[in-house]
């Protein structure tokens, strides 16, 4: 098969009908990635066909989710309305999604070829029907499927209108190619005759995929396993319209840690739960992408651009990749450490928002430098930095080192102040403040120096070097809060 001169097209094929899937994630990750490394076209189709089941609301959740992710799609029904007029086809994530909803007429047009030319036909048989069908194969110890009831009815049955249409199947062996499984069979006698529209008016999932697939010329379909089993009809359907067979490639299951798939009881599937939680996009790009493929050397970490460069289709496993939650961590903090300080500071926005905390860009810049080695997650940023920007209340005893008493705390703190006072303003550094202090603690002790001006800093126990707050708060911050702590143990 020759495909090298085939541009390569891809899709992300999400269906509304519920928030974004964080596998839904990696499939779109491996499809961008793909298309991105071999120059191709990365297509957004949003799958309502199941009216039921779709919901609008869900659509702007699948774009925010991309773009979150940074995963942009190419081009949709749209695209051609450019406002240059010039016909390119990458929009980045300007334009479509293409919606099944608004490609009823194309699947009309060959469903109609098909009910034509006697490869498809109405099916006339209620529920009622098919269960009692089904009662007795499981009866005769036979594997269920459609006995053909309607396949050769002379004339539509009086008084009954159609249920659905039907594909007419063959028993022959079903093979098809997947680039990581190689050559697959399936047994063709065991599809029956399957429904592929409920009427000329509402395709369904199988017989949509195959039309737009090859409408939107897709080169590969890179999905997951759990698609497999819909294989056999899809290759029917597209042998029956006439259409090309693209490369299929299906990633391996997403497996939680404690037995089967993941899933909402074994740990969380959704995707904005991770944003919640405070989870770089970059990190879980890079995560995702490990569940199931990996680089020929053992670099672990890489930022998309990085892994645009290395990916490579023909190292995607086969076997189910394991959701290992401690590495999620581990990936996220790594990018924590690497992340220009004002990327990380966009990042923080919404956390920020949410804690209703409004730092000054110079202030929250320099609090991302001190704290960004202790942080797993954004979330804990807001947690271990909140008092840079605010200083809660705390515990008057709590400024005291050890044995020493309140009186001997208050005499070093003024102390401190004093030295601190006398300093020159714009050289307000950790090394400044530690040789102002250094004959203080040589007389005092470390311990009775440096723990009540953390505690007067921070309010807390646990926080950074009180040199280091002092350096991201500034001589004037540092003296108020000085003041603060005098003025509790007065
Ligand atoms: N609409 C399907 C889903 O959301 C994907 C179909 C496909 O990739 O072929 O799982």
């Amino acid at each position: 098969m020759n495909r090298k001169s085939t541009p390569v097209r891809v899709r992300i094929a999400p269906s509304p009908t519920g928030s974004p899937h964080i596998g839904t994630a990696r499939t779109a990750l491996f499809n961008w990635l793909f298309a991105r490394k071999e120059g191709g076209t990365f297509v957004l189709r949003v799958e309502d066909t199941d009216k039921e089941r779709s919901k609008v609301e869900f659509e702007p959740e699948i774009t925010e989710g991309l773009r979150w992710l940074e995963l942009d799609w190419d081009e949709g029904p749209d695209w051609r309305k450019k406002p240059d007029g010039s016909s390119e086809t990458t929009s980045k994530g300007e334009y479509g999604p293409y919606r099944q909803s608004e490609r009823t007429d194309i699947y009309k047009r060959y469903l109609e070829q098909l009910l034509k030319e006697r490869k498809a036909y109405y099916c006339y048989c209620t529920k009622d029907d098919l269960e009692a069908e089904k009662q007795l194969m499981v009866a005769q110890g036979l594997p269920p499927k459609y006995s053909g009831h309607c396949v050769n009815l002379p004339k539509p049955p009086a008084g009954k209108t159609s249920s659905v249409i039907r594909f007419r199947s063959s028993e022959a062996p079903i093979e098809f190619k997947d680039l990581v499984r190689g050559k697959t069979m399936f047994d063709g006698s065991l599809v029956g005759d399957f429904p592929i529209a409920k009427n000329l008016e509402t395709a369904l999932f199988n017989f949509a995929v195959v039309v737009d697939d090859e409408l939107m010329h897709i080169s590969h379909v890179i999905r997951g396993e759990e698609h497999l089993p819909n294989m056999p009809r899809q290759i029917l359907i597209q042998r029956a319209c006439g259409f090309k067979e693209p490369t299929y490639l299906h990633l391996p299951l997403i497996l939680s840690p404690v037995k089967g798939k993941l899933s909402k009881r074994t740990g969380d599937t959704s995707l904005f739960l991770y944003r919640e939680k405070g989870y770089l996009p970059e990190a879980l790009n890079n995560f995702l992408v490990l569940l199931g493929w990996h680089p020929t050397d053992n670099q672990e970490i890489f930022t998309l651009q990085e892994l645009v460069k290395a990916f490579d289709i023909k190292r995607v496993q086969k076997g189910g990749a394991v959701f290992d939650q401690n590495k999620l961590d581990w990936i996220n903090a790594q990018h924590l450490k690497r992340l220009p300080t004002s990327h990380l500071a966009r990042h923080l926005e919404p956390f920020l928002e949410e804690a209703k905390l409004t730092p000054p860009a110079p202030l929250l810049h320099k609090a991302i430098e001190a704290e960004r080695a202790r942080m797993k997650t954004l979330k804990d940023f807001i947690g271990n930095a909140k008092f840079f920007f605010e200083l809660g209340d705390y515990d008057t005893k709590l400024l005291s080192w050890r044995e020493d008493a309140l009186e001997t705390t208050c005499r070093i703190l003024e102390h401190v102040k004093e030295k601190l006072s006398a300093m020159d303003n714009a050289r307000f550094d950790r090394h400044a403040v530690e040789g102002a202090l250094s004959p203080l603690m040589e007389q005092e002790g470390k311990g009775s120096v440096l723990w009540p001006l953390r505690v007067a800093l921070s309010g807390l126990r646990a926080s950074p070097d009180p040199l280091e707050i002092s350096e991201v708060l500034g001589k004037e911050e540092v003296l108020r809060r000085l003041t603060i702590a005098l003025g509790k143990l007065a």
